[in-house]
């Protein structure tokens, strides 16, 4: 059996390997699905709690790079949730999630749906930098996890934007593209109360600006959705 080390670079090198030819990569069912947090979570009464939970977090190779952990930012008991990849170089430095060119573009799409930043809740599926930008590894996905699941069951949403394909594969645990998830209602894997709503992320739109037009579709459905519910 190859050492942990070994088949993470490999897993790096198909990823960005695919990138190049403009493909997203996919990250395996398989590895996504029935991933057992192998710490047992304390009792979390509200988010707070979850920082305190994570402290200092080493659990996974992104903390050695990392200058900040980005933990999540906004309302926290917001009705609607922004969940990302993983923080780039501004929100690494910042500490906080979506505020870089990404970030502005996002803040754009939030308030074109009618709501503030500080109306809803954003996060992403990692919270330390992974080097250059490169998507998470499955390993660093399910350490970072637990973390994730807690927000979403403490800040509750009634519905969960995933911006991109890693958000949207490990929200759902079905794997891409995103051209095949988006556009319509998926479901939280772990609580398929929760609707996921797959679209691009705001990254991907800065590269192809006429894709804002798809993402205004899906989070137009978002929108009517949570207007409907009141
Ligand atoms: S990415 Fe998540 S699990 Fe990994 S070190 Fe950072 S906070 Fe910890």
């Amino acid at each position: 059996m190859l050492p942990e080390e070994t088949t993470n670079a490999i897993a790096q090198e198909y990823i960005q390997l695919w990138k190049e030819f403009g493909v997203e990569p996919q990250l395996s069912r398989k590895k996504l699905a029935g991933r057992a947090p192998k710490e047992s979570a304390p009792q979390l009464k509200d988010l707070e709690d979850v920082r305190k939970w994570l402290g200092n977090c080493q659990r996974c190779p992104l903390c050695k790079d990392r200058q900040n952990i980005v933990f999540g930012t906004g309302n926290p008991k917001a009705k609607l949730m922004f969940i990302g990849e993983g923080p780039g170089a501004d929100e690494d430095a910042q500490g906080l999630p979506f505020v870089g060119r990404a970030g502005q573009l996002l803040t754009k799409i939030i308030e074109a749906m009618g709501y503030t930043r500080e109306d809803v809740y954003i996060a992403n599926i990692v919270k330390c930098r992974p080097p250059l930008n490169r998507t998470p590894l499955p390993n660093e996905v399910e350490a970072c996890s637990p973390f994730l699941k807690a927000q979403i069951e403490l800040v509750g949403p009634r519905i969960i934007v995933a911006l991109g394909l890693t958000a949207a594969s490990t929200l759902t645990q079905i794997p891409g593209p995103i051209s095949g998830l988006r556009s319509r209602f998926q479901k939280l894997a772990w609580n398929p109360k929760v609707p996921i709503m797959p679209t691009y992320h705001p990254a991907y739109l800065l590269r192809n600006p006429s894709a804002k037009k798809l993402v205004w579709d899906d989070v137009k459905q978002v929108k009517d959705f949570l207007e409907a519910r009141g």
